[in-house]
């Protein structure tokens, strides 16, 4: 049995030996929740002896939770195929509130008769395009009432580059990037990072910025997951980058698999992990890939999506 086990299955202060019954009340350590104690006398006079440990233990939770593969991202509510990893392979819509895939946007629409439906408007609700500043303005602006996430994140955009005839905003463009980021957009909480990578409105800070690219990549960012993984190259933490690299090529980040090829070519990387790279990313082109998708592409190469 090891330590952990040990002190996982022990119920009494890990300072003094109180049990359960004697103190009544053991409270577990807040940060590794793997001791107990049964008085904060008795958790600060075990820190010098628990403090290394506590923190190994930290970071072995921490890891655990960030070298998951995240959930799927959801899919076209259209086609009902999952949506692409790439941003070029969706499109958000301010009238519903839907992320459409690239190939049910640019595809002509029928309504029941079989007769095309206008192309100026939404594939989803049929709400026709706006083509003005004020009246995209508006539509956002009622989005952001309604809490979309989406729509948060494009006005906190609009501030940050003074965009859609608004002012810029460093401090106003934050506040809406974490209101959405909390609300899960993953791009909200990679500009975030991005900000204190950049000293962008705030100030500097990489353990900031690690911390919401993190955010990202464990709700499926490949973006921020691929990011994360070339830190951890440069830092000459090859097994941890690798851990990254497979997880974002399996979430469909084509540059992922490239450097897993180029680690294995180098050296650094076992053709097996190679391989897996490429097994896994050819199963999410088959989770995403339809003929729509592809006439799209085809058609400009804004609607690439892989
Ligand atoms: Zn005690
Ligand atoms: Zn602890
Ligand atoms: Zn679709
Ligand atoms: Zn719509």
């Amino acid at each position: 049995m090891s330590m952990n086990d040990k002190t996982d299955i022990v119920s009494s202060c890990a300072n003094c030996g109180k049990g359960e019954e004697e103190s009544g009340n053991l409270k577990k350590c807040g940060a590794c929740k793997m001791v107990k104690y049964c008085s904060t006398n008795c958790q600060q006079a075990h820190r010098p002896q628990h403090k290394k440990e506590c923190r190994k233990h930290v970071k072995e939770l921490h890891d655990e939770k960030l070298f998951k593969q995240p959930p799927p991202a959801e899919d076209c509510p259209i086609c009902f195929v999952r949506l692409p990893a790439l941003d070029t392979g969706w499109r958000y819509k301010s009238c519903c509130g839907k992320v459409i895939c690239s190939g049910c946007y640019h595809a002509p629409v029928y309504d029941n008769q079989g007769n095309e439906v206008d192309k100026h408007k939404c594939p989803f609700c049929r709400t026709p395009t706006p083509y003005t500043d004020e009246e995209i303005n508006e539509r956002t602006r009622k989005r952001v009432e309604a809490n979309d996430a989406y729509a948060i994140y494009d006005l906190g955009c609009d501030y940050r580059d003074g965009e859609s005839g608004l002012r810029q905003d460093h401090t106003k463009a934050l506040e809406l990037l974490h209101r959405a980021a909390k609300l899960g957009y993953t791009n909200a909480s990679v500009c975030i990072g991005y900000a204190y990578d950049n000293g962008r409105g705030v100030e500097f800070d990489s353990k900031k910025s690690t911390y919401y690219y993190e955010l990202a990549a464990m709700r499926g960012n490949v973006i921020a997951r691929h990011n994360l993984g070339n830190n951890e190259a440069r830092e000459g933490n090859i097994d941890r980058a690798l851990k990254h690299y497979m997880i974002s090529a399996r979430d469909g980040y084509a540059d992922s698999l490239e450097t897993i090829q180029r680690l294995y070519s180098n050296g650094f990387a076992t053709k097996d992990d190679y391989t897996k790279a490429l097994i896994s990313y050819q199963a999410y082109l088959g989770e995403i890939k339809n003929v729509q998708r592809d006439e799209a592409a085809a058609f400009t190469e804004d609607y690439r999506y892989y």
